[in-house]
């Protein structure tokens, strides 16, 4: 029973670099968040030893009583805080979470409607190097210049092209998502209209973002980004059919025995947001994000869209001497961490870029309201007016490290 320290010295060594890390940076990755000691305690229990193949009640395995009652948990977990009838909390990933949709609901070669990676879709939604976009035949829809979906031009694409498929949801996309449009565009082509709601689950959880219910057929979502709970992905429905082929797809379809041990902490991270105080958090991160944009804007930085509607804001460097490369690695070296992204009227290539994407759920998750923000908006500001200025970036990583502990995550980096 030796503690990780005395176990392996390397591992722990490095894994108290990453707690540093987390702790001393600002993460403004609009895909990561902080879960809670509980949740890492879930997941670090016994359960990672257990082998579960199957469902609640109907396994492949003995011993698995403990086991159905998590699970069992976790789906209903699921269905109390989305207002549905069947959830599969078993996806690995998000990834596999998408995969499974497919395979359940459509033969391999069968036309997809999604959107285009590079206007803020998710590789799964059949893009060329993911199995979305070599094993099925895709279609795109993007943003218009102005950065928003055209819903009249995606109803024209999904005529042409009758997708069986229509997959709505981003990676990259600042504004709402009109399900109820998309499911008129699916209806008038007779398609699934399938919406990946990844990015901003935990804003729908708090009815702070339109529910894809019940216009989308199938729904999935990872459970580690706005939902701040374990890396994981998770399948939802209101179709008993549906649900049945999802199950198959899922194992023995493309997984094997389920993570429990993850599926425990999908539980945890789950009534967490069942508690009434998730509303508050959800609405924090508009509010910060809301801060943050303004600022952006009166210092002369262009959004996508020109503002944001959820957790994120893409910045444009199209009338900047710098790409989104340069942005990232400066503000990097300032002691925040964003992502570089393409930005519609892209002119640079997609590991250089013309844009950032900056989300609030993380920071608002360590505690950070309006004031916060509004001073890191500000140093985002000032990092970008003088990006080659490295001694600079080097002053305000100390100030926002002197800033950052004051909102303390963790107190140990294992639970
Ligand atoms: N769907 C969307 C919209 C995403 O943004 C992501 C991840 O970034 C995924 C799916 C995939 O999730 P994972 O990384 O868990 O496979």
């Amino acid at each position: 029973n030796a503690t990780l320290e005395q176990a392996d010295k390397e591992v722990f060594d490095i894994i108290e670099n990453e707690l540093k890390r987390q702790t001393n940076h600002l993460e403004m990755i609009a895909s990561e968040n902080f879960t809670s000691p509980a949740v890492m305690e879930a997941m670090g229990s016994v359960f990672t030893n257990k082998y579960a193949e199957g469902y609640p009640y109907k396994r492949y395995y003995g011993g698995c009583e403990f086991a159905d009652a998590v699970e069992q948990l976790a789906i209903d977990r699921a269905c109390e805080i989305f207002g549905c009838s069947y959830a599969n909390v078993q996806p690995h990933s998000g990834s596999q979470a998408n995969g499974a949709v497919y395979a359940a609901l459509i033969n391999a070669g069968d036309r997809i409607l999604g959107m285009d990676l590079s206007h803020g879709g998710h590789l799964t939604h059949g893009s060329k190097p993911s199995f979305s976009g070599k094993n099925y035949s895709a279609f795109y829809y993007g943003v218009e210049l102005d950065g928003r979906i055209n819903y009249d031009k995606v109803m024209e694409i999904a005529k042409v092209c009758q997708p069986k498929i229509i997959v709505c949801g981003a990676s990259a996309y600042a504004r709402e998502i009109d399900f109820k449009k998309f499911r008129e565009i699916a209806d008038s082509v007779g398609a699934i209209l399938f919406a990946d709601i990844a990015h901003i689950a935990g804003l729908v959880a708090a009815n702070e973002h339109m529910s894809p219910f019940p216009y989308a057929h199938v729904v999935t979502t990872t459970t580690h980004k706005t939902l701040r709970g374990p890396r994981g992905g998770m399948i939802m429905t209101n179709d008993e059919e549906i649900a049945k082929k999802i199950n198959s797809a899922i194992f023995p379809g493309i997984q094997g025995g389920p993570l429990v041990h993850v599926i425990a902490a999908k539980a945890v991270a789950f009534k967490e947001i069942l508690d009434p105080a998730w509303k508050d958090y959800a609405k924090q991160v508009k509010v910060n994000i809301k801060v943050l944009a303004d600022v952006l804007i009166k210092r002369g930085y262009d959004l996508v869209s020109g503002g944001t509607d959820n957790h994120l804001v893409l910045v444009s460097f199209l009338n900047k001497p710098f790409s989104g490369k340069d942005a990232d690695a400066a503000l990097g070296n300032a002691g925040i961490t964003v992502n570089k992204n393409t930005v519609p009227g892209e002119t640079r290539s997609p590991f250089v870029t013309s844009g950032i994407r900056i989300g609030s759920p993380a920071l608002t998750a360590r505690g950070m309201k309006e004031k916060e923000f509004e001073i890191i908006a500000n140093k985002i500001c000032d990092v970008l007016d003088n990006i080659e200025d490295t001694v600079l970036h080097a002053k305000i990583n100390k100030e926002l490290e002197e800033l950052a502990s004051g909102f303390v995550i963790y107190n140990k980096s294992t639970y």
